[in-house]
């Protein structure tokens, strides 16, 4: 296969966009520079006005599989990751069973090779049946691979047992990944703390609650020598307290969500469950420090949490409802329409953020669209629209707020090796 893409301006992680086609060959880019010829039995496609970038990598995906295919599975997962400019995932252990064995570990990427398109890679629990108490078969998932460990949608709430599992897997190389929150302070983890759910009546979940747990855990690590990245944060004392723990030399990584970035507790409105995720949406001014946060280089990555739930669960009351919202679909378009055509932030800081360094995190190369790298990149149309359909999303489920809407940007073409993901 030999594919020439022509006239597009290229991202990178550092500096502005550059123009420059790019000569892909059996899966390598074999030249990028500006008017490059068409060699015989070239495919040529015309980027005249798009952005050509690295594909994106998601580092925190609830993929329900294996005990709840009907919200999703990995076939129906890595295509709507495909959908929205996504080529590697890592998926959550909070499945049933869970993913707290090398059984299932084995089972889990078994199935990807059968069904994916594009590499899955999974995390394993800390602890079995994220239960809180037994460690799991840490040494035999990371013979699978595993180099991930998290309890994510609930913290390790004993800090013993989580300092165990840190010093008993950090020799092995393996890090930790923080779902932060005190049970106690929770309550039915239904929504923030504060105005809103004066208003509508309803116990709130403090941001201290995430705050006293985070420190915790990354205290834990930085005690037991550990490398810790802390999931979802969603407040801007969270975001500080990260931004101290990198100051005092901790081996602390961290993650923002597009919906804690965008969306605020005022969104919920009349009990619109498509803003009911955990941590939950805080405020306009934790809005605001996030963003300051992901400028600031105190988060390392951009992570959707795409966490699918059917309509009948999400239409069930406010407090019943599960939570989380779907996220591979729309993540890129929206973070362009709501940043990037703002001049908030630029290209660079999308491909740092949502592609180099979640697979830094995992010890995985990068993908510069650079010449002799392999190719692993996107077409995309910032002046295009993408509008969220129920036919336009890949997910089996549809819970996002943006569905049936139109937001600018619209990812075109989808590239891995020699191989064409996907064409518009
Ligand atoms: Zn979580």
């Amino acid at each position: 296969m030999r594919l020439l893409i022509k006239g597009g301006k290229i991202a990178a992680e550092e500096g502005p966009l550059t123009a420059g086609d790019v000569l892909i060959e059996d899966g390598v880019i074999t030249a990028v520079g500006e008017d490059l010829g068409a060699p015989p039995d070239t495919q040529v496609i015309d980027a005249e006005g798009k952005i050509v970038a690295p594909a994106m990598f998601d580092a925190h995906v609830h993929f329900r599989e294996p005990g709840q295919e009907y919200k999703e599975d990995i076939a129906h997962g890595t295509e709507a990751a495909i959908n929205g400019g996504v080529t590697g995932v890592v998926m959550m252990p909070n499945t049933s069973p869970a993913i707290d064995s090398p059984a299932v570990v084995r089972s889990i990427l078994e199935r990807a090779r059968d069904v994916s398109r594009i590499p899955v890679y999974t995390s394993g629990c800390i602890t079995k049946d994220r239960a809180g108490s037994e460690l799991s078969g840490i040494d035999g998932m990371r013979q699978l691979g595993v180099v991930m460990l998290t309890d994510d949608g609930d913290p390790v709430a004993n800090p013993a047992v989580l300092k165990n599992a840190m010093e008993y897997a950090t020799p092995f190389g393996m890090f930790f990944a923080s779902h932060c929150e005190v049970a106690e302070l929770s309550g039915p983890r239904a929504l923030n703390e504060g105005k809103v759910s004066y208003q509508l009546g309803i116990q709130g979940s403090p941001a201290c609650s995430e705050e006293i747990c985070m420190d915790r855990d990354i205290r834990l690590a930085h005690a037991a020598g550990a490398r810790i990245h802390i999931q979802h944060v969603s407040s801007a004392i969270g975001m500080e307290t990260i931004r101290w723990w990198k100051q005092m030399g901790a081996e602390v990584t961290a993650e923002v969500s597009p919906h804690h970035l965008m969306f605020n507790e005022e969104d919920i409105g009349d009990y619109d469950t498509h803003y009911k995720m955990n941590p939950p949406l805080r405020t306009a001014e934790d809005n605001a420090a996030l963003l300051e946060g992901l400028k600031e280089g105190v988060f390392d990555l951009i992570a959707t949490d795409h966490a699918p739930h059917s309509t009948f669960e999400k239409e069930q009351d406010f407090v019943s409802a599960p939570n989380g919202i779907t996220g591979l679909d729309t993540a890129l378009v929206s973070l362009h329409d709501r940043f990037v055509t703002s001049s908030e932030i630029g290209w660079d800081l999308i491909v740092k953020r949502y592609s180099a360094e979640p697979r830094r995190m995992m010890g995985l190369e990068v993908v510069p669209v650079e010449e002799s790298k392999p190719a692993e990149l996107i077409v995309f149309d910032p002046g295009g629209e993408t509008t969220f359909s129920r036919e336009f999303m890949r997910s089996k489920s549809i819970n996002t707020p943006f569905l049936g809407q139109t937001l600018q940007g619209r990812v075109e073409l989808v590239v891995r090796g020699s191989e064409i993901l996907l064409q518009r």
